[in-house]
């Protein structure tokens, strides 16, 4: 498999793995349904994403959970998931979702060119 992002891994002693975030949407989303590479769940079915901050620039960000302030879905109903990815109110989005906000720059996550990473 071809990732398109570089799968460059900063490495430093005493850190935890942190891996580069998803932008392709072929990536994550199957023929079979939509598993999410970062949590393995199937979106249509688990909550949201693992709860997973990010890193840029060895600073951690927190990350909008679906309908926090900020968020595209700000706001929404409780009862709704994300259009995209699916992910219920007050959870996570996935891997490739084009409707997270990058915590940087505020632009679309998918779009941007910051370069960000996941904690794990
Ligand atoms: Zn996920
Ligand atoms: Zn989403
Ligand atoms: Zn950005």
């Amino acid at each position: 498999m071809v990732f398109a992002l570089e799968r460059r891994q900063k490495s430093k002693k005493g850190k935890t793995k942190q891996v580069p975030i998803i932008r392709m949407k072929e990536e994550v989303k199957t023929d079979m349904g939509a598993i999410c590479k970062i949590c393995n769940g199937d979106m249509l079915k688990v909550d949201g994403c693992k709860p997973m901050d990010f890193i840029h620039d060895e600073i951690r960000y927190t990350r909008k959970k679906v309908g926090d302030v900020g968020d595209f879905d700000e706001g929404c109903d409780p009862d709704t998931r994300c259009h995209d990815c699916a992910a219920k109110y007050g959870h996570h989005h996935h891997a490739g979702c084009d409707a997270e906000r990058c915590p940087v720059c505020c632009g679309q996550l998918l779009s941007c060119e910051c370069e960000l990473w996941y904690d794990e």
